[in-house]
C-alpha cells in the first residue's frame, strides 16, 4: 500500500541522565545491536541521533528518532532546543551508581523546566543489571520511584541484551497509546 512519507508517524525520543550510566550504549545496542565493553565509539561532545523502525504491535509503523545528550549531560549544558518535539523521555540510571538514581528526579523536573508543549511520557530504566555483584539500588526502591513518577520501570543490560529492545518498545507503544487517546 502506498503511503506518503509524510504522514509516517515519526517518535522523538531523548536519553536523560548522569554520564557513565550507559545511555549510549543503550542507544548503539538497539539501534546497531553492538556492545563495546570499554567505551562506546562516539567521544565527541554534542547531540547526536540514532534512528530505528518500529512495528507496534496495535499496527503502525512508527520511526523512531532517539537522541542521545552524547556527552553534554556531564556539563549539564543540554540546550533548550535538544527537548523540543519530544514525546518520550528514557529517564536512565546505573544500579551499580547510586548517585545516578537519587538524580533522576533532577532529570525529570528538567523536562518539565523546559516547558515542553507536548505530553511527555516516562520510563524509568535501571541500567547495567548484569552486575548484580555491585549493585546499589534495588528493584523495590526503583519501583517505589517510579509509581511517584507515574513512570513503568524496567532493568536493562546492553552487555547481555536484557530487556533493551523492550524498554524502547514499552514507551513506543505508551506514546501511541496517548495519542490514541488524545
Ligand atoms: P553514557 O555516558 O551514559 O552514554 O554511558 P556509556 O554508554 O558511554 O557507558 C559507560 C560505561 O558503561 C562504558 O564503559 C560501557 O561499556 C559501560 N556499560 C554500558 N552499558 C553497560 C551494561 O549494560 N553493563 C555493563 N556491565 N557495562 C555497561
Ligand atoms: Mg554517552
Amino acid at each position: 500500500e502506498y503511503q506518503l512519507a509524510s504522514s509516517q508517524l515519526q517518535f522523538r525520543i531523548l536519553l536523560l541522565g548522569d554520564a557513565d550510566v550507559g545511555k549510549t550504549s543503550l542507544l548503539l545496542r538497539y539501534t546497531e545491536g553492538d556492545f563495546w565493553d570499554d567505551q562506546p565509539p562516539s567521544s565527541t561532545v554534542g547531540v547526536e541521533f540514532y534512528c530505528r523502525m518500529l512495528e507496534l504491535a496495535s499496527g503502525p509503523r512508527v520511526k523512531l528518532q532517539l537522541w542521545d545528550t552524547a556527552g553534554a549531560e556531564r556539563y549539564r549544558s543540554i540546550t533548550r532546543s535538544f527537548y523540543r518535539n519530544t514525546v518520550g523521555v528514557l529517564l536512565v540510571f546505573d544500579v551499580t551508581n547510586r548517585t545516578s538514581f537519587d538524580h533522576i528526579e533532577d532529570w525529570y523536573q528538567q523536562v518539565a523546566s523546559m516547558q515542553v508543549p507536548d505530553k511527555v511520557l516516562y520510563l524509568l530504566v535501571g541500567h547495567k543489571s548484569d552486575l548484580q555483584q555491585a549493585r546499589q539500588v534495588s528493584t523495590q526502591e526503583a519501583e517505589n520511584l517510579a509509581a511517584v513518577l507515574g513512570t513503568s520501570f524496567l532493568e536493562t543490560s546492553a552487555k547481555t541484551n536484557s530487556n533493551v529492545a523492550l524498554a524502547f518498545e514499552t514507551l513506543a507503544h505508551d506514546i501511541q497509546q496517548a495519542l490514541q487517546n488524545g
